[in-house]
């Protein structure tokens, strides 16, 4: 991996706590490519008294970071996001060689992720408190808006990059200092990001990546240790649960970015060849890897064979295959088990009398690769009107009124994104307003952007990141009643 690098020194291995890097205690553990199988990296591998430490560490660092002016938090923050930019292609790299996305989607990644800490760096100078008008003839009523202290994040493998800035920006701008334990299987590019705040200035203590295998032990660390005034997790709603659960003993304050179950709603008036555009990179982004990505698409009955039929060429069309390669539309699986849980639903469609209308197996390059896939005849008793598949299996569902679609939409426990193509002025806002999410795309695929509140309603989760909202996830407020 490291020849590939313009500058290999990107490339860091041990844990990153106080300004020092860091061997783990447990030794190491193996980061393998998943488009070639192969191990790339081995990484320090933490023992939960370590990342007690770093926890110590953060504290000591916070308060001072805290004194620090928002304009001198900004302007650190601000070099962060340029030495970001400045090396996208290297962090690109990285990200597809433990990941397995494809090299645009990768430097796509590093520039979506880097836009948090540019627009968090803006933010830290707007952090306005408030003075309200007193309640008695002597009293003056200030409120204050302060950093919550140690934010400690656990993050998934999806997006390795911007789950981590998406918190770390928010936070650094308030004031808090941050403790990242990444997914195992993507420390890379988390570590990367500790190298360039070092050189960003950054001061010790105040972002710091602690890598281990052992996620549960950590979590608990995270949730029982004191020091630690606030869990931000994105990732699964069963292990998101458990760490709330964790969390209520401390009373700790809790983000949570977990499952979707997004619908996709073809109406009759769409205009379908800009539906079949947004699906594919709704559905086939990071190879439905996202957790935002249409899970299920409906699409009303007057227009549903045409749709599949132009969905299934678009499809046709995609280009497997290892994320370094030129031309590479989608990348492997994560890992194997990722496979399973597609075939799995694969195999309960077909079973309940759906059918395949293109793929619908392992791809030919073996390993975690998977050919893009799209079924007909799909219903809401089948798993995957129920359950995440976080692949590439696009299932179609028929449905005749917007009332009906509406109730299917709805009939979830989840509600992160929606996305719906229509023309009809009237509908558009009935649909929208009746859709249960936090996100809703209106003829639009892609709605990720640091500009906007991103986040969940019901068990997708609690709070938003990104926008003006963002930071508010990481600040207390304090009001001061003062007698004159
Ligand atoms: P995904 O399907 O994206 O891996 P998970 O919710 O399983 O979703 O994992 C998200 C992150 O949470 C990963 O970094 C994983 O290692 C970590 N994790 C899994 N189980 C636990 C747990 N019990 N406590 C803390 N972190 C966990």
């Amino acid at each position: 991996l490291k020849s590939l690098l313009k500058n290999p020194e990107l490339l860091a291995t041990k844990a990153y706590i106080g300004g020092q890097w860091v061997d783990g205690d447990n030794g190491t553990f193996a980061v393998t490519n998943p488009a070639r199988g192969d191990v790339i990296a081995e990484v320090a591998d933490l023992s939960r008294a370590q990342v007690a430490g770093a926890i110590v560490q953060a504290e000591a660092a916070q308060k001072e970071w805290a004194k620090y002016t928002g304009k001198e938090r900004a302007a650190i923050l601000r070099r962060w996001y340029d030495l970001m930019m400045a090396n996208a292609e290297d962090l690109g790299r990285i990200l597809t060689a433990e990941q397995g996305k494809p090299l645009t989607e990768a430097v796509g990644e590093i520039a979506y992720g880097a836009s948090f800490i540019e627009f968090f760096a803006e933010e830290a100078k707007r952090i306005y408190g408030e003075t309200i008008p007193g309640h008695q003839r002597d009293k003056r009523i200030t409120v204050l808006k302060q950093p919550i202290g140690v934010a400690a994040s656990i993050t998934p493998w999806n997006f390795p990059n911007a789950m981590i800035t998406r918190k770390a920006g928010p936070a650094l701008a308030a004031g808090c200092a941050f403790v990242a334990r990444p997914a195992a299987e993507t420390p890379l590019s988390a570590l990367v990001l500790a190298v360039l705040a070092e050189q960003a200035g950054v001061p010790a203590g105040v972002f710091n990546v602690v890598p281990s295998s052992r996620a549960s032990e950590i979590g608990k660390e995270f949730c029982e240790n004191p020091g630690v005034r606030k869990l931000t997790f994105t990732g699964s709603t069963e292990v998101g649960r458990i760490l709330l659960k964790q969390a209520a003993d401390q009373v700790m304050k809790c983000s949570m970015e977990l499952g979707g179950n997004a619908p996709f709603i073809v109406f009759d008036d769409a205009d379908l060849d800009a539906a079949v555009e947004g699906a594919m990179l709704c559905k086939f982004r990071n190879n439905g890897q996202t957790c935002v990505c249409a899970n299920r698409i409906y699409v009303q009955a007057g227009v549903y064979d045409a749709f599949a039929e132009k969905l299934a060429a678009a499809v046709a069309k995609l280009n497997v295959g290892d994320g370094l390669n030129d031309g590479v539309t989608t990348g492997p699986l994560i890992n194997a088990e990722a496979v399973e849980k597609v075939l799995e639903h694969l195999g309960d469609v077909t079973a309940k009398g759906g059918a395949v209308l293109t793929g619908g197996k392992p791809h030919a390059l073996g390993g975690t690769f998977f050919e893009p896939t799209v079924v007909t005849g799909v219903t809401q008793e089948m798993k995957v009107a129920k359950e995440e598949t976080f692949g590439p299996l696009a299932p179609l569902f028929k449905f005749d009124t917007v009332d009906e679609v509406i109730h299917m939409a709805n009939d979830t426990i989840f509600g992160l994104a929606a996305y719906f193509y229509a023309k009809d002025l009237s509908r558009v806002y009935k649909v929208a307003e009746a859709l249960e999410y936090g996100i809703v795309g209106v003829n639009t695929g892609i709605i990720s952007t640091e500009v906007a509140p991103f986040g969940g309603i019901k068990q997708s989760g609690l709070g938003r990141e990104g926008s003006h909202h963002g930071i508010e996830d990481y600040l207390e407020m304090k009001y001061i009643c003062m007698s004159v």
